[in-house]
């Protein structure tokens, strides 16, 4: 049977913040005095749209490929990953990123002043241009962990088609 030539995909992230990391968003590095804790560079906001690229493939997920128990990962920038991606995808089926939209949850800081970077970042390592790739910030008016500053939260939704 042959596969539709659209296909959607989802992806959902968490890291926690701490101190004596760098905050990297999006590829973006934020002065902040706290960062997110991983073993790659623990973009949160790049590993949730590798999920959802991932996902609207069929591929599983970013653990599945990049094991965080594998030290060629350890401090690995995760744009670098979202290429690795973008590779899995062509060579299962010749997938190409129609267009992606991503919420980042941060309480702080203000992430505004980022976020075209952030979609040069992001189109750039998936072959889109800047207008596919949408990338949104919000609070939770200071509830749950996100809102209380211990962590951030990343949601990405793909649309991806068979060229
Ligand atoms: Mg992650």
């Amino acid at each position: 049977m042959t596969l539709p030539a659209f296909r959607t995909g989802f992806g959902y992230d968490v890291h926690r913040l701490v101190e004596g990391r760098k905050l990297i968003i999006g590829g973006v590095t934020i002065p902040y005095h706290l960062g997110l804790l991983g073993h790659s560079d623990a973009d949160v906001l790049t590993h949730a749209l590798c999920d959802a690229l991932l996902g609207a493939a069929g591929l599983g997920d970013i653990g599945r490929h990049f094991p965080d128990s594998d030290p060629m990962y350890k401090g690995i920038s995760s744009i670098i990953l979202l290429g690795h991606v973008m590779d899995k995808l062509k060579d299962s089926g010749n997938w190409q990123l129609v267009n992606a939209d991503m919420t980042l949850v941060a309480q702080k800081p203000k992430i505004a002043p980022y976020i075209d970077n952030i979609r040069d970042n992001l189109a750039r390592s998936t072959g889109c241009s800047i207008d596919s790739i949408n990338v949104k910030a919000t609070t939770t008016e200071a509830l749950g962990f996100a809102g209380k500053g211990q962590g951030m939260a990343a949601y990405a939704t793909v649309l991806i088609w068979r060229t």
